[in-house]
């Protein structure tokens, strides 16, 4: 056995380079005698950091000029309610788009604030799960935004298509799914995202929302949650989580180093096709996603003798395969496979698949 392999959904691994880096740096970053986590947030080289953070994610995803970057606090539910205030006038309507159990969090948290249309996207066709088309979702005409969640951390369900929508501002909630694969930022209003699965930490939450969207926060808003006050500030309204947006900016080089995000898609790509199809050709394991919306990130299966449910996290266990237990919602199991996740971990996860499954086949 080679390293240990974390399947975490989130917080998830990091990838080892980042965190020997961080380590190494750790009592002395860069010869200011200190951590960098005793740092005031307006010292110049703390500020350098956080410039140099946001310029790498801009170089990253190609994040237009006309769009602010915030690094903000609260996760992906602090947004969930961040995105109401900020977005949804009294009198106005939201859609929310439910995927699976993230959006359906959103839609009942902004349901607080406002008037909320829920569309339910999924549909059941011969035992599969699959979004249904687009052009059959009951969006309403006057929505102020709608909200959605690409890729469904805890279901396994991705959307790789970008909804139309129309001119109505379109927000997604990319938690589980930024950085894993080229999108084109232009179609959005609002892309937000905690850090903890593809970024970094938690504690951070990256907010990327159009200029024109800006002003239009309610009164109430805490300011902490108020995406103008933030772009007026340089994400420093009150003291941000610096030690997670230095791990972030370490995430972001290394990434760059990778050859960004097209290369990183393409090894995403191989270790999903593969750990699918690992579960496809056997008669042991099952997954009910229909191919067009099988998530790359977080991949749930099921051992069809539930059963053997203990014994196959016990062993995986011993074979240094870790947190491969589902979502407690949906029982059976996941194997979060993120950009941190090297091949070699789900090829190891996909040869302990395999030889469990003929174990304890010759058992029965
Ligand atoms: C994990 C997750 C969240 C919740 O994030 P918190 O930071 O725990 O609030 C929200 N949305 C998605 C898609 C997630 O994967």
């Amino acid at each position: 056995m080679s390293a240990p392999f974390n399947f975490c959904a989130g917080p998830a691994m990091l990838p080892v380079d980042v965190m020997k880096k961080a380590q190494a740096e750790f009592l002395n970053w860069q010869d200011n005698g200190c951590s960098v986590m005793e740092m005031s947030h307006r010292s110049q080289p703390f500020i350098a950091l956080a410039k140099k953070a946001e310029a790498e994610l801009r170089q990253l995803m190609t994040i237009p000029e006309n769009y602010k970057v915030l690094f903000m606090h609260g996760g992906g539910r602090g947004q969930f309610s961040a995105v109401p205030l900020n977005l949804l006038s009294l009198e106005g309507k939201a859609d929310y788009l439910v995927s699976g159990s993230w959006s359906k969090a959103a839609a009942k948290e902004a349901k607080n604030f406002g008037n909320v249309n829920v569309i339910d996207i999924v549909e059941n066709e011969g035992g599969e799960k699959r979004v249904m088309a687009n052009n059959t979702w009951a969006l309403s005409e006057d929505a102020e935004y709608v909200h959605y969640c690409p890729n469904e951390t805890v279901d396994g369900i991705e959307m790789f298509d970008v909804p139309n929508v129309g001119d109505v501002p379109l927000v997604a909630d990319m938690s589980s799914t930024i950085l894993s694969h080229k999108i084109d930022v232009t179609k959005f209003g609002v892309i937000y995202a905690g850090a903890q699965k593809n970024i970094g930490p938690s504690g951070l939450t990256i907010v990327i929302i159009r200029d024109d969207l800006l002003g239009k926060a309610r009164k109430e808003t805490p300011c902490i949650l108020n995406y103008t006050f933030a772009a007026e500030n340089g994400s420093m309204y009150n003291t941000p989580p610096t030690f997670a947006w230095y791990l972030a900016g370490l995430v972001f080089e290394w990434l760059l180093a990778q050859g960004g995000v097209s290369a990183i898609e393409a090894v995403n790509q191989v270790k999903a096709d593969k750990l699918y199809a690992c579960i496809d050709g056997s008669d042991f394991y099952l997954n009910d996603i229909n191919e067009i919306n099988r998530s790359r990130m977080n991949v749930p299966f099921w051992l069809k003798d539930e059963s053997l449910n203990d014994a196959f996290l016990a062993e995986a266990n011993q074979a240094g395969l870790l947190a491969l237990e589902g979502h407690r919602s949906v029982g059976g199991m996941r194997a979060s496979i993120y950009n941190a996740m090297p091949l070699e971990g789900v090829d190891a996860l996909i040869a302990f698949m395999n030889a469990f499954a003929e174990r304890h086949k010759t058992n029965n």
